[in-house]
């Protein structure tokens, strides 16, 4: 993210950076462009709202041509936890998880207080599932990997290596092959959708709660609208924030620049009385070191 005037040829800065280096202009109100309002968007938008000193004027525009959750946020599992499949930590795993649990509070928030005409919420829809996440083992090869990894899990995430009748606790009839799973109790499922819904009412609501105190200079609105390339966001952004996850490739400006490597997400949705739902788990080994189940009230397997 970048000044106007930099726009193009400086590196990518941090958001501390554009906030400290907003802080410094000599502007009356700093307009920003988050193209983007999936799990990046919406978290930027927010970020640059509640980090931005309560007297700097910040405007968010953010612009998605299906709307909040229109890409793969909008298909993904919702699974949440700072570990890769063969449970290790992830590089800033810590920071991550930490600042997910806050943006989590944010949109549990907002959901629970009035909502918008725009993005009604029942309140009968469920934002988060707290009720841990199960990673079988399903093959030797990594098993003692994966318990050594285990043993450096995070003390706000602990990982729990179990046992087949352990695991058979959470998931009745799981058939684990290697009689070896391994629990996250704290790992949490969210519905992306309500959830991001949620983020962009609580940012919402951030900008209205300012206003009301005293300090009526931040702003957020979301615009359906295709964008093809970074020069047709107008000039009167200062900043423009890409966050259009997979499909960036395809803005004029940036396409095949860069080093992207796509991966693909594969989510089963079964209800356990579903007959489906044995050949699934009876096809764990197949579905390879990336399985990963999640123990949902009532009980689903996603
Ligand atoms: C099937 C599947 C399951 C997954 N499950 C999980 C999971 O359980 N846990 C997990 O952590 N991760 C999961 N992932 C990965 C996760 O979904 C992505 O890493 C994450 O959603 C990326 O978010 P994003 O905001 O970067 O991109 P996106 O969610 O793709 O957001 C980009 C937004 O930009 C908009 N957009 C794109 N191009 C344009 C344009 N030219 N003009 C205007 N708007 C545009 C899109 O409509 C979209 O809303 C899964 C992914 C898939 C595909």
């Amino acid at each position: 993210m970048e000044l106007k005037e930099e726009r193009m040829n400086r590196p990518q800065s941090s958001l501390n950076a554009f906030i400290s280096e907003a802080n410094r202009v000599d502007s009356a109100k700093i307009v920003c462009a988050v193209l983007g309002a999936g799990f990046a968007g919406l978290s930027v938008a927010w970020h640059l709202l509640f980090h931005s000193p309560k007297e700097l004027k910040v405007k968010v525009d953010i612009f998605d041509d299906v709307g909040i959750a229109g890409g793969a946020s909008g298909v993904a599992g919702g699974l949440v936890h700072p570990y890769s499949p063969k449970v290790k930590l992830l590089w800033r795993g810590e920071e991550c998880w930490t600042e997910f649990l806050n943006l989590l509070n944010v949109a549990e928030a907002a959901a629970t207080a009035a909502s918008s005409p725009h993005f009604p919420l029942n309140t009968t829809d469920f934002i988060v599932r707290r009720t841990g996440i199960l990673r079988p083992a399903v093959s030797e090869k990594i098993l003692d990997v994966m318990h050594q990894n285990a043993q450096n899990c995070l003390a706000s995430c602990p990982i729990q290596a179990v046992d087949e009748v352990a695991a058979r606790e959470l998931i009745p009839n799981l058939s684990t092959p290697l009689n070896r799973a391994f629990f996250m109790p704290k790992a949490v499922n969210v519905n992306p959708h309500h959830y991001l819904k949620a983020l962009f009412l609580a940012s919402e609501h951030l900008a209205k709660r300012l206003s009301s105190t005293g300090f009526p200079g931040k702003e957020i609105a979301l615009h359906k609208k295709v964008v093809t390339s970074l020069t047709e966001v107008g000039d009167e952004y200062d900043v423009v924030i890409v966050c259009l996850g997979a499909r960036v490739d395809m803005l004029a400006d940036l396409s095949g620049m860069l080093p992207l490597r796509t991966c693909r997400g594969i989510v089963a949705h079964l209800q356990l009385n579903d007959p489906l739902w044995l050949i699934l788990l009876t096809s764990i080994e197949r579905l390879g070191s990336e399985a990963i189940l999640t123990t949902i009230l009532p009980r689903v397997i996603l």
